[in-house]
C-alpha cells in the first residue's frame, strides 16, 4: 500500500496551480477528483476538476458513507469519494487537495497519511491571488478570506509546510515530499 498525501491551505494560495505543476513531472501520483455542490467555473469539466453534483446527491452519498471526508466551505459541500482513493492506493501515491476540516478528518481516519500545508508569502499576497484569479464574486471572496485566518492558524497541525513564493520552487518542494 502506498501513502495518502494531503495538500491543504487557504483558498487562493495556489494549491491547484502547484499540484498541476507537480503532476506534469510525476505521472506516478494520482490526484483524487472530489465531488462538490459548487457550480462549475468556466472551463471546468465534470470528472476532471470535480464531479459537480446536486446538494441532494451529495447528501445521499455522504449519508451512505461514500465519502472518505467531506466539509462545507464558503456555502458549498466538498468531499472525497472513498472507493477510488482505496483502489489507487494499491498502485502508488494518492494526493488529495482539500481544505482544513477535511484534512483533519483524514488525519483522524488514516493517521499514517502525510499532511502538507501550502502557505502564502503574506496575507496581502493571498488576497491578491484570490481576487486576481477572477473566479469569485465579492461574497465568495469574503467567505474564503474569513476562512483563511483559521486555516493559517492551523499550520502547526501539518507534517510539512511549503511556502508558495514561486510556483516552480513550491512544486519541486512538494514533489520531493511525495515518495
Ligand atoms: P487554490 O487552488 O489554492 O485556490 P489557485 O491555484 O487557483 O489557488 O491559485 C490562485 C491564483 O494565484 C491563480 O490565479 C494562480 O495563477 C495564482 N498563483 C498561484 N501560485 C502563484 C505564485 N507562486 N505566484 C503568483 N501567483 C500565483
Ligand atoms: P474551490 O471552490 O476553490 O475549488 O475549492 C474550495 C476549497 O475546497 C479549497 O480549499 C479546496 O481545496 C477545497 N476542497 C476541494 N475538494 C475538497 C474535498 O473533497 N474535501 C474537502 N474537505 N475540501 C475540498
Amino acid at each position: 500500500m502506498s501513502r495518502l498525501y494531503v495538500v491543504s491551505g487557504p483558498s487562493g494560495v495556489g494549491k491547484s496551480t502547484v499540484v498541476a505543476e507537480v503532476l506534469k513531472v510525476r505521472p506516478d501520483i494520482w490526484l483524487s477528483v472530489s465531488a462538490t455542490t459548487r457550480p462549475p467555473r468556466p472551463g471546468e469539466q465534470s470528472g476532471r476538476e470535480y464531479f459537480f453534483v446536486s446538494a441532494e446527491e451529495f447528501a445521499q452519498r455522504a449519508d451512505a458513507g461514500d465519502m472518505l471526508e467531506w466539509a462545507s466551505f464558503a456555502g458549498n459541500s466538498y468531499g472525497t469519494p472513498r472507493g477510488p482513493v482505496q483502489e489507487h492506493l494499491e498502485r502508488g501515491p494518492v494526493l488529495l487537495e482539500i481544505e482544513l476540516q477535511g484534512a483533519r478528518q483524514v488525519r483522524d481516519a488514516m493517521p499514517e497519511s502525510v499532511l502538507i500545508f501550502l502557505a502564502p508569502p503574506s496575507p496581502e499576497e493571498l488576497k491578491r491571488r484570490l481576487v486576481g484569479r477572477g473566479t469569485e464574486d465579492d461574497a465568495s471572496v469574503r467567505a474564503r478570506l474569513e476562512r483563511a485566518d483559521a486555516e493559517l492558524a492551523a499550520v502547526a497541525e501539518f507534517d510539512h509546510v511549503v511556502r508558495n513564493i514561486d510556483v516552480a520552487t513550491a512544486a519541486e518542494e512538494l514533489s520531493a515530499l511525495i515518495v
